[in-house]
């Protein structure tokens, strides 16, 4: 499917609402529009958002079961804010996003940032494989304090492809502690089977190996190197991941929504090295209307739960 290159080529591609419609139609329905009721392959439109389906007559909103469901404002706004996000490096916080795209408030910028990051995770994604690096670090709060117990902070595990003195993708995820259960359940979730996984000697990986993994276990008294010398992916990661949380975020994140911008980070650096921009683009709007759509009650309530 064609998407844009640049932001002359998104600005006349989808200059009217219309245009914005018949494409998130396409990525939608890649094959031709399906009836969810019936499987018939023929509608017609009548209105703005709906397709009415000539076998059963069922009609269904092109943003029904999407992230964009319900959404009272015009998808030019959202196809906007879906490039304002990927065409930046860093990604874009609610008030850059509020006065780029004029909002009128700062919580529907940051509703429609998380409904994005929703949308950031490929459904039945590839696991990690060849040589992974993994280890943990402390997110938020002050600077994390040596050993493995912090107050205040979310502790979030990472694995990297290492590819000779490269990096490939990466995986992360919050974790309640540095057990076995934690630390093992994340790398199985996260890297195939059989790959070959480096670690730090702590005891909470020992069991990779029986759980089919080729354990290399890195200890450190024996080597003279820095800690982040042994796993360099995993700390090279780690050190951008704070920063950008940093930077673009203002450290400003929430223990409940930490996962979802680890998500974005991800999304992002796996993408590093694509030509274009517009594919962050173009992959974020196959995503989005492929997962649910989550509501900003559901977002906000997840607040509470801390
Ligand atoms: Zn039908």
């Amino acid at each position: 499917m064609e998407y844009p290159r640049t932001l002359m080529e998104f600005e006349s591609r989808f200059s009217s609402e219309e245009a914005c419609l018949e494409y998130l139609a396409q990525v939608r329905w890649p094959d031709g529009f399906v009836c969810r009721s019936c499987g018939g392959r023929k509608a017609w439109k009548t209105g703005r958002l709906l397709y009415h389906c000539t076998s059963c007559g069922h009609q269904i909103s092109v943003t029904a079961g999407t992230v964009f469901q319900g959404t009272r404002k015009p998808l030019q706004m959202w196809f906007r804010a879906m490039w304002w996000v990927t065409s930046q490096k860093n990604g874009a916080s609610a008030q850059g996003l509020q006065h780029n795209l004029g909002l009128g408030s700062y919580q529907t910028a940051w509703a429609w940032l998380h409904k994005l990051r929703r949308a950031m995770v490929r459904p039945g994604r590839d696991r990690l494989s060849g040589l992974v690096e993994v280890d943990e670090t402390y997110v938020g709060g002050r600077e994390a304090a040596p050993g493995r117990g912090a107050e205040n902070k979310a502790l979030v595990v990472i694995a990297v492809e290492k590819k000779g003195r490269a990096f490939g993708r990466t995986r992360m995820a919050v974790v309640s502690d540095a057990t076995r259960d934690q630390l093992c359940g994340f790398v199985q979730a996260s890297v195939e089977p059989g790959t070959t996984v480096r670690t730090d000697g702590w005891q909470g990986y020992r069991a990779l190996k029986t759980r089919g993994y080729v354990h290399d276990r890195i200890l450190q008294q024996r080597s003279a190197a820095e800690p982040y010398e042994l796993l360099p992916g995993v700390h090279r990661v780690a050190s951008l991941l704070k920063r950008w949380l940093l930077g673009t975020h203002q450290g400003a994140v929430s223990p409940a929504h930490l996962p979802y911008y680890l998500d974005e980070f991800t999304f992002r650096f796996n993408r590093r090295t694509s030509k274009t921009r517009g594919k962050l683009f173009y992959r974020l709007l196959e995503q989005a209307v492929a997962v649910d759509p989550v509501t900003y009650k559901t977002l906000i309530s997840s607040d509470h739960n801390i």
